[in-house]
């Protein structure tokens, strides 16, 4: 089968592949659409280490080619689903603690494109079947649900982990595919005032479609006091940073009142450092929180079930499409942020060129 592989620092090949077949309790879906996340961004450039070879991708739609011994009467082959990003067991002492995504140990749940072959091939092999197979409600397509098993399910836990209470006030510091879902998370939590924040003005312009009310952009200076004059001084109550830096980190801190939580998203590398006055001696009653993309068929279920009963419309984020054999371009403009792209699709099957580039939330008036 063909695959796109990790072929050292700074480059992925498409290859000929073993297909996979299952063993009891795994299955194999033929992949329809997958997509990149910046987490690929981080593998490809060497900054996240994984074996040559491995095939890429975390974030399969397909539908199910064939399966193991013991799934008999729980699926059938040619039913469409996704699969979560992070893949639990259900079994092992982390999953029954309820933390899934630690799954067998720190971000265990985390296989595909990481430990084990992801989805940028034909056919994906995937794991404890059982607990991770859900099926796509009729009447959706494949782009509706594209973003389910990774960037709304992680930015939806941005809010989530937040604790969000109607009436909060929120900021969200980065507004990539993650940080907006966050936004669009925060408003489904209930929060009054929503505050997006990044450098780039269109996709501040698609965060005030996911329900931010105010937009910030950090070329126009530092966010945080304009933060603390709409809160009356004090600061949100909850802080989600989708960036993975320090200077977003700080700056969620700075902007946080006291007792408030600051919910982490990003990917961090190096050393994290809380100011003094930041962090108030460390006596102020915040929380840090931080959390990894939370996985498995339920929240699969609920997070297309709010799709299918339009209460989130993912489709504006889907802005290009290519082919796996186009994928140098396709990582090349997501990369680069370029031509208002937030999330590409990529499907196995398509003619080698990309296809047609779509802007950024065309024709969309209001998200939810
Ligand atoms: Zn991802
Ligand atoms: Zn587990």
């Amino acid at each position: 089968m063909k695959a796109v592989v990790f072929a050292g620092k700074d480059r992925v090949s498409l290859e000929d592949v073993r297909r996979p077949h299952p063993g009891p309790g795994e299955a194999v879906i033929r992949i329809t659409t997958t997509t990149i996340c910046g987490t690929d961004l981080h593998i490809i450039r060497g900054e996240y280490p994984v074996r040559p070879g491995l095939v890429l991708g975390h974030e399969p739609v397909g539908t199910i080619e064939e399966l193991g011994l013991g799934l008999e009467g729980l699926y059938e082959p040619g039913q469409r689903v996704i699969v979560g990003a992070i893949t639990p067991c259900g079994q092992c002492f982390y999953c029954l603690n309820g933390v899934h995504s630690q799954c067998r140990g720190a971000l265990g749940g985390w296989r595909f494109g990481n430990t084990i072959n992801g989805a940028w091939a034909e056919y994906l092999l995937v794991p404890d079947a059982r607990a991770n197979l859900a099926p796509i409600p009729a009447g959706l397509d494949d782009e509706d649900v594209l973003l389910c098993p990774d960037v709304f399910s992680t930015g939806l836990s941005g809010a989530e982990s937040g604790n969000i209470k109607v009436g909060d006030a929120v900021a969200v510091f980065a507004q990539g595919p993650i940080g907006l879902c966050a936004t669009l998370g925060s408003k489904l939590k209930g929060a009054s005032l929503i505050i997006g924040i990044d450098a780039n003005g269109e996709r501040l312009e698609v965060a005030r479609r996911f329900g931010a009310n105010v937009t910030l952009n950090i070329k126009d200076g530092d966010p945080v006091p304009e933060i603390k004059r709409l809160t009356e001084g004090r600061g949100v109550d909850v802080a989600i940073e989708a960036l993975g830096r320090q200077e977003t980190f700080e700056a969620a801190l700075r902007s946080l009142r006291p007792g408030g939580t600051l919910s982490s998203l990003g990917v961090y590398s190096g050393k994290l450092v809380a100011p003094y006055e930041a962090i108030y001696a460390g006596l102020a009653d915040q929380k840090i929180v931080t959390t990894l993309c939370p996985g498995g068929k339920e929240r699969m279920r609920r997070l297309m079930a709010m799709v299918a009963n339009r209460r989130v419309d993912l489709s504006p984020l889907v802005t290009h499409r290519f082919s796996f054999e186009a994928i140098d371009e396709a990582v090349d403009l997501f990369g680069s942020q370029r031509d208002g792209v937030l999330k590409v699709a990529l499907h196995p099957a398509l003619p080698k060129r990309s296809l047609e580039a779509v802007p950024a939330g065309a024709g969309v008036e209001e998200i939810c």
